[in-house]
């Protein structure tokens, strides 16, 4: 048995005997199939027709593939994985943004700040692994964005706090190292999370070498996954998702909101700015500060909060702010003092969950879907029902249905 020499012994194995109060009686019986669920981070719609990707074609020929999968807002990495992990909109999670401030608990959110994402109140709604373990199915969400915090008081069966540095091939091979485990224990649902097409992304632009590389780095991986997985015969019972949680888009310092051209920075404090600004005016200030954005109003729509559009799934949280300021596409929010420190160029996230830019990918393989199947847009907020159906589970509350996905089911 081949065991990782990174990972194993960092992960956490809680479960096994850990007996979930509260939890309701299984009205199914778990599927013998497993589901995997891999995210590439800024992994756009386009990129498989813009670079080379071989093993992903050839995953994708070999079972079935979305046109793009819709992500939600705002189009970042924490509030879109934890929307999938739990097929809610960010209203519905609590996870707003990457970076946000709760009046209730009177404290900030980041995902750089280790304490507060190990911290289970930021959380809301049932994750997918919480849903497995409660019927039985231990669970191995490595990296996933809320896997560190004991959600609804429970961590996973096997977890680890992110390390980005972990080499890729580590990932893969804890995943194959779960596959080959036996009885009670071995994990039935497994992520795997890879963050260097959306770092890259990030430094060089969608449009790159760099990306090619890292998608190359990527690819290659995935084709190791696969190997392994037929050297250890368990391609027949393992069904693989690959997802990504957003897109990427150029942007550049000719393409800058200067926020402190427009209102007095000291009548608001800013917690989150670009490209979605959450603004919290200073007491009394609300109507004056909202009224001298809206009047500028020029390469960004800006928003009292109860008139966000319904769309975003977004504005029914105390988490989100007062003012909401939505850079146009390829936009960025700053002022004239971060300008200093920033270089605006090479590509970001975070726009309107409409614009085509902001479109990530979905594929699936394995023993329950469909071969050579395409199939249209999908909403992110769907994949927690696909999940659950594979595991055959009862799913929790959520925004979801399986229906744009039962296409795709044999
Ligand atoms: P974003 O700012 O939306 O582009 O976030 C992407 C970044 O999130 C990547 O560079 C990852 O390294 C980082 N990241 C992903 N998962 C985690 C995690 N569980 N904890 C902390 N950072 C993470
Ligand atoms: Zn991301
Ligand atoms: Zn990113």
């Amino acid at each position: 048995m081949k065991i990782s020499r990174f990972v194993i012994p960092i992960l956490i194995p809680l479960v096994s005997l850990v007996f979930f109060s509260g939890c309701q009686p299984a009205e199914k019986s778990p599927s013998t199939e497993k589901v995997l669920l891999i995210s590439i981070d800024g992994f756009r719609h386009d990129y498989r027709q813009m670079y080379h990707t071989p093993n992903l074609d050839q995953f994708a020929d070999e079972g079935s593939q979305a046109e793009f999968l819709i992500p939600v807002f705002p189009t970042k990495t924490f509030p879109n994985h934890y929307s999938i992990a739990t097929g809610l909109y960010t209203e519905n999670t609590g996870l707003v943004s990457n970076n946000m401030y709760d009046p209730e608990f009177d404290a900030y959110y980041s995902l750089a700040d280790r304490e507060a994402v190990q911290d289970a109140r930021w959380y809301e709604g049932e994750p997918i692994w919480l849903t497995a373990e409660k019927q039985e199915i231990p669970a191995a969400p490595l990296f996933w964005p809320g896997s560190e915090a004991p959600i609804g008081g429970k961590y996973a069966s096997y977890w680890s706090p992110y390390d980005e540095d972990l080499p890729y091939k580590a990932r893969v091979d804890s995943v194959i190292h779960w596959l080959q485990m036996e009885g009670e224990t071995a994990p039935g649902f497994m992520t795997l999370y890879f963050s260097k097409v959306d770092t890259y992304g990030h430094w060089y632009g969608p449009d790159s070498d760099s990306v090619a590389v890292a998608l190359k780095e990527v690819d290659e991986h995935l084709g190791y996954l696969i190997e392994e997985l037929n050297r250890i015969g368990k391609q027949d019972i393992l069904n693989i998702l690959i997802v990504s949680d957003h897109g990427m888009m150029e942007v550049s310092e000719e393409r800058v909101i200067l926020l402190d051209e427009l209102i007095d920075l000291r009548d608001v404090e800013i917690t989150d700015w670009a490209p979605v600004a959450a603004i919290r005016p200073k007491p009394g200030e609300k109507e004056y500060v909202f009224g001298k954005l809206k009047a500028s109003e020029k390469n960004y729509t800006v928003y009292l909060k109860d008139d966000l559009p319904d769309r975003y799934g977004y504005k029914n949280h105390r988490r989100v702010s007062d003012i909401v300021l939505i850079a146009d596409p390829g936009y960025t929010i700053t002022s004239h003092k971060r300008l200093i420190s920033a270089d605006i160029s090479g590509g970001t996230h975070g726009y309107d969950n409409r614009e085509p830019e902001m479109r990530g990918i979905f594929m699936a393989r394995g023993p329950s879907i469909k071969r050579d199947q395409k199939i249209g847009p999908v909403q992110n907020i769907h994949l927690y029902e696909l999940m659950s159906h594979l595991l055959n589970i009862e799913p929790a509350f959520n925004d979801g249905s399986l229906d744009s996905l039962r296409q795709i089911l044999k």
